[in-house]
């Protein structure tokens, strides 16, 4: 999603109107946010110049279908959210590049991108109350409960436990 902006840095124009579709198929985040398919990302808005500096005021929105972390169970969601972003430019285009900039390019996908890692959910959950599956047996705790007795299998509770206590010592 290069866009260039000589005309802008050179003022010959006032602004840019952004109309962008955005697919996440190469991205990082399908990785780091257990995205499972997602629509093009639209993105809309305008880039101007003021003094020194280009402003990037776009708003973007998309449905993705995660995979919740806890039951592994997909669901949809619908992501949005805005953009209020400027960079520092001169005239000069060769001095233009850093991570959003290719000399009189513009790489709205670094932008976009940090955007919807902020907009993304920390941790991705069907729902907040979600049960999980049961690490014995693998049952979806959210549908039914199973016998198995996890209070004695799961290590991480059984430190959990030394923790509370520990602290109650003190
Ligand atoms: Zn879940
Ligand atoms: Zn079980």
């Amino acid at each position: 999603m290069n866009i260039n902006i000589s005309k802008l840095i050179s003022e010959k124009t006032e602004s840019i109107d952004i109309n962008l579709e955005y697919d996440l198929k190469a991205s990082n985040l399908l990785y780091d946010y257990n995205i499972v398919q997602a629509s093009p990302i639209s993105l809309s808005g305008e880039i101007h110049k003021e003094n020194e500096k280009i402003f990037i005021d776009a708003s973007f929105s998309g449905e993705i279908v995660f995979r919740c972390s806890r039951c592994l169970k997909e669901f949809e969601k619908n992501i949005s959210g805005d953009i209020e972003f400027d960079i520092q430019v001169t005239e000069d285009k060769d001095n233009n590049d850093n991570e959003y900039l290719n000399g009189d390019y513009l790489d709205l996908s670094v932008i976009l991108e940090e955007a919807l890692a902020f907009s993304l959910p920390m941790k991705v959950l069907c729902s907040e109350e979600c049960e999980g599956l049961c690490p014995r047996c693998g049952q979806d705790l959210n549908i039914n409960d199973c016998d198995c007795d996890l209070e004695t299998i799961d290590p991480r509770l059984e430190k959990l436990k030394d923790f509370f206590s520990n602290n109650e010592e003190v």
